[in-house]
């Protein structure tokens, strides 16, 4: 019964019918997140992967892990698995559907040419994965068509490196971050996308106070909570900010002459163009106070070492790449760089966008750091590959490539490990591409996506926990991802489905008998007639024994010697890796964004990610302590804004703009600019009926590196009205149609699902749904009201067994008991109502509940007991009531409070809203004890 065995138990003994390998009992692993990369141990008890903590002993994360992390094991069950291969939803065996995509593949490059074929890949894939992956499109198809959706995430950062340094290398690594004098951190949100790293910061500062931190952005976020100074920064100008620091830099002596005589080139045509950036000029355009931004500029040109460390809101830009380059600028003409504590630090958004750059997974690069236009590198891969051709030019970068699809010009594309039709702009037009596209193949761990209902052929892939390889964090150091489980079902690793279609294509060269023989030759080909040209090298690491690679420890390149431990700072000696050997400063000219508010959409929009989920929650959506934080795609939305518009807290809102809708739930945040708002990126038809972002994104890039311009949409805002709003809560662990109730198996529970999912879907003008430790929360909204409620709730849940109601006014309440036990409730009113979560969590997990508590059901009132509001810390269970109380009670720091509540002592991710919490309610006990003096 569902209280003898835990459900994490449950998942992991479900799922392996099949036996775990042989292994020692606990595993080293690195997380499937973010980029970051940090360590995992894995403990494995009886057969079963049991609890996962942050390696001591990784240089990422030092045995820390963000909450994120901590959770991953509760998101491995084989519930929504994709198990077996499928052509036109059938399933098929892994003979036919290799042989199928390799002959269809074949027959439309006969047909039509090496370019009617693409590859659409990820930041989620393993190095050897993506080196197969790009070994087969550019050296045996030809053609440049394999591009990432890392393309969305740092493609900016790359073109910028490539241009400035002559390769595309992060300058730094995280010790940087720790001993700086200044960090400047622009267009980040790491306390909540990069948790640990924002930890290290603290810490750092903590032990160092005199350390200075400023945060450059458009909301005031959660890393506000470390800065000394935030600057709230209108979206989209960051390139004037930095070319006024460039500026400034001139003007009061914070130039490195000498550094620039010998080790750069372009500087007098670039300080020429930021003259006009004049305190006065910057402060008008960025919308940002004098003295703030001349206190800033000051700290800059007098610190010994400072780091610039920036992400998705510098890249997603239709200037992305000069943004880039206005920091790299600042850096190269003061020296900054190439030292200790100093450089201009992109940081990765995915776990292995590094990896993936090493290996040319874009279609503007090569391998191995190699120029895909260069008849040098050209000749010097098809040699090394022995490869019957190679690719001359670039290919279709992300947005292009689907426009290509839509036109006809790619007539089959094949889609790894990621999920297009919600991460890419403009939904419509992927739809529309995908629905006439000849032949759309996808590889996935999952079954369901909005991708997948396009796929002709759907292969399935081992996800994490299940697959082998290595891959790079923002600091460039490899680390090994290690198998826990065997494959599930019929699952194969994604770099064996790539190797097999090769073969059957007619190729050779994908004869690998183990991922580590594809390691070796990535290494060996950086390594290959390398000459010191390009930093990426592996050499020391191009003939690992199968057990060295089995055993290979974290290291970051370049390893050009056998047995390294560390690599030698890159830069440090003023040598890049341009023809030249010296670094390019570039004359910038700063861009608004293109899509600007107008009468018709009036707000400025921003999106990002929360603190608790991860891009299309195909992992995070599965785990109930990831949900508890924030339950709801929000529009985050500034108060007059709400104000004017007649918006409340949690009134439901559609937001429009020229490409499309969505309908969310508003959030009214004073941290947001007048005229701009901002939603999470993750949500999609899997979660709710109207919530992808990208429906308000037109398809805008960067001109050089085809970045889309994510960040900035103009929407316009407006109420929305519904008759009725219904709060379901259904178990979907136990079956409850059967006398005796039991466990489900995990095609059961998705059965299950997918009809609970079905009927609600077919019901509602509107829903959403998370997950909870007992199953499901739908919300729901209709237009026309629901004349018999009990009857709509039997037919959405399907449940045969007690049903109980109370009607009281316009509002009523819904129960149904099995053999005594809660298996559903529902709320209907004319406005949202909902019951305290953690006691709801309570009452489903009793096997029976008493009168009292149905008639607390009944009435909509929870015991006090469970009250606790909003849940801050997810590892600990602790909400905001009892934050409150503590802070009212003299808790006056983080610290304090993890002593008396221990929220914040595991993870961290929630210190940065406790230290919110603290200045807010500190401030009003100050108002209270003043008022009352
Ligand atoms: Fe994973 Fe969190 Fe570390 Fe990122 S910071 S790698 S999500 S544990």
């Amino acid at each position: 019964m569902k209280n003898s065995l835990p459900l994490q138990s449950m998942k992991v003994a479900t799922s392996a019918s099949n036996m775990l390998v042989k292994q020692p009992s606990l595993i080293k692993s690195t997380c499937a997140y973010c980029g970051v990369g940090c360590g995992v141990d894995i403990s494995v008890k009886d057969n079963i992967a049991s609890n996962i903590t942050g390696s001591i002993d990784h240089p990422a994360n030092f045995g820390k892990l963000c909450v994120k992390g901590s959770n991953l094991l509760k998101t491995t069950d084989l519930t929504g698995r994709l198990l077996v291969p499928q052509i036109n939803n059938k399933a098929v065996n892994w003979d036919k559907a290799t042989d199928y995509v390799a002959s269809k593949l074949n027959d439309v490059i006969k047909k039509h040419g090496k370019d009617s074929v693409a590859f659409y890949v990820s930041g989620q894939l393993l190095t050897e994965d993506y080196y197969v992956a790009n070994k087969l499109m550019k050296g045996y198809i030809g053609s440049g068509n394999i591009d990432t959706n890392s393309r969305l995430c740092m493609s900016s950062a790359v073109s910028a490196y490539k241009r400035a340094f002559g390769e595309d290398v992060v300058p730094c690594d995280y010790t940087d971050l720790e001993c700086t004098d200044l960090l400047l951190l622009t267009g980040s949100n790491a306390a909540w996308t990069h948790p640990v790293l924002y930890q290290r910061i603290e810490r750092a500062k903590k032990i160092k106070p005199a350390m200075k931190v400023v945060v450059i952005d458009p909301r005031k976020t959660a890393t506000c909570e470390l800065a000394d100074h935030f600057l709230a920064i209108k979206p989209g100008t960051d390139a004037a900010f930095f070319s006024g620091l460039l500026c400034y830099l001139d003007e009061n002596e914070g130039i490195d002459h000498n550094y620039i005589e010998q080790h750069c080139e372009g500087f007098e045509e670039t300080i020429a163009t930021v003259k006009k950036w004049t305190i006065t000029e910057v402060a008008q355009y960025c919308d940002l106070p004098v003295e703030e931004i001349k206190s800033v500029y000051k700290a800059f040109c007098q610190a010994e070492k400072a780091v610039t460390f920036y992400s998705m809101g510098i890249n997603q830009s239709s200037s992305g790449v000069d943004k880039c380059q206005s920091i790299i600028n600042c850096h190269l003409a003061s020296g900054k760089i190439g030292r200790e504590g100093c450089s201009p630090f992109s940081i990765t958004g995915q776990p292995n966008a590094m990896g993936g750059r090493e290996v040319g997974g874009l279609a503007n690069q090569l391998a191995a750091h190699m120029d895909i236009e260069n008849p040098e590198h050209q000749e010097k891969v098809q040699r090394f590959w022995q490869s019957p051709t190679i690719s001359t030019k670039q290919g279709a970068k992300a947005v292009d490539l689907f426009d290509k699809v839509a036109s006809g010009d790619i007539k089959a594309v094949w889609i790894m490990a990621t999920n297009p039709m919600v991460s890419l702009p403009h939904r419509e037009k992927i739809k529309k591409a995908l629905s006439q596209c000849e032949l759309v193949i996808v590889s996935d761990c999952v079954d369901s996506n909005d991708t997948l209902d396009f796929a002709d052929v759907k292969l399935p892939a081992t996800p994490w926990l299940e697959k082998n390889g290595t891959v790079t964090n923002s600091e460039r150091r490899i680390s090994r991802q290690r198998n826990v489980l065997p494959p599930a079902g019929q699952a194969k690793h994604d770099w064996k489905i790539i190797c097999d279609v090769a073969q059957r294509m007619g190729f050779t060269g994908f004869e690998f008998n183990h991922v580590s023989d594809i390691f070796k030759e990535h290494a060996a080909l950086s390594a290959f007639e390398n000459d010191d040209e390009r930093q990426f090298n592996l050499a020391g690491l191009s003939n690992l024994s199968q057990k060295d690679y089995d055993e290979l420890s974290p290291i970051q390149w370049p390893v050009k010697e056998k047995n390294t431990e560390n690599a030698n700072r890159v830069f440090f000696d003023g040598r890049f890796s341009t023809p030249s050997g010296k670094a390019q400063f570039v004359a910038i000219t700063p861009q608004l964004p293109i899509t600007q508010p107008c009468t018709r959409f009036d707000l400025v929009l921003n999106s990002g990610r929360l603190r608790d989920q991860w891009h299309t929650m195909t992992r995070t959506g599965k785990a109930a302590e990831l949900s508890a934080h924030t339950d709801k795609p929000y529009l985050y939305i500034h108060p007059e804004d709400a104000r004017t518009r007649s918006i409340q807290n949690d009134n439901l809102i559609a937001v429009t703009a020229k490409t499309g809708q969505v309908i969310v739930h508003a959030k009214i945040d004073e941290n947001q600019r007048l005229g701009e708002c901002f939603m999470p990126i993750h949500w999609n038809k899997e979660f709710a009926s109207h919530a992808n972002v990208s429906e308000l994104y037109q398809s805008i890039v960067d001109p050089i590196s085809g970045q889309a311009e994510s960040k900035q949409s103009a929407i316009s805002v407006k109420k929305m009205n519904y008759s009725s709003y219904v709060n379901v809560h259904i178990d979907t662990f136990v079956d409850a149609n059967i006398e005796q109730k039991t466990l489900m198996s995990p095609v059961h529970t998705d059965l299950i699902n997918n009809n609970l999912q079905y009927r609600v879907s077919q019901t509602a003008d509107f829903w959403i749904k998370s997950t909870t430790s007992y199953g499901k929360n739908y919300q729901v909204a209709v237009k026309e009201s629901i004349d018999d409620p009990l009857l709509w709730c039997k037919n959405v849940s399907g449940l045969s067994g007690e049903w109980m109601y109370f009607n009281h006014k316009s509002t009523s309440y819904i129960i149904c008991l099995s053999t005594g036990k809660l298996t559903f409730l529902a709320y209907f009113s004319d406005n949202w109502l909902d019951i305290e979560s953690q006691w709801l969590s309570h009452v489903f997990s009793q096997e029976s509940i008493s009168f009292a508590t149905i008639q607390s059901l009944l009435l909509g009132i929870a015991s006090e007991d469970f009250c606790q509001g909003k849940q801050v810390c997810s590892c600990y269970k602790v909400g905001e009531k009892k934050i409150i109380t503590a802070i009212e009670q003299g808790c006056h720091s983080v610290d304090d409070l993890g002593r008396s509540l221990k929220c914040g002592t595991k993870c961290g991710s929630c210190k940065p809203e406790l230290a919110n919490m603290i200045k807010q309610h500190a401030l009003t006990i100050n108002t209270k004890v003043k008022l009352s003096v």
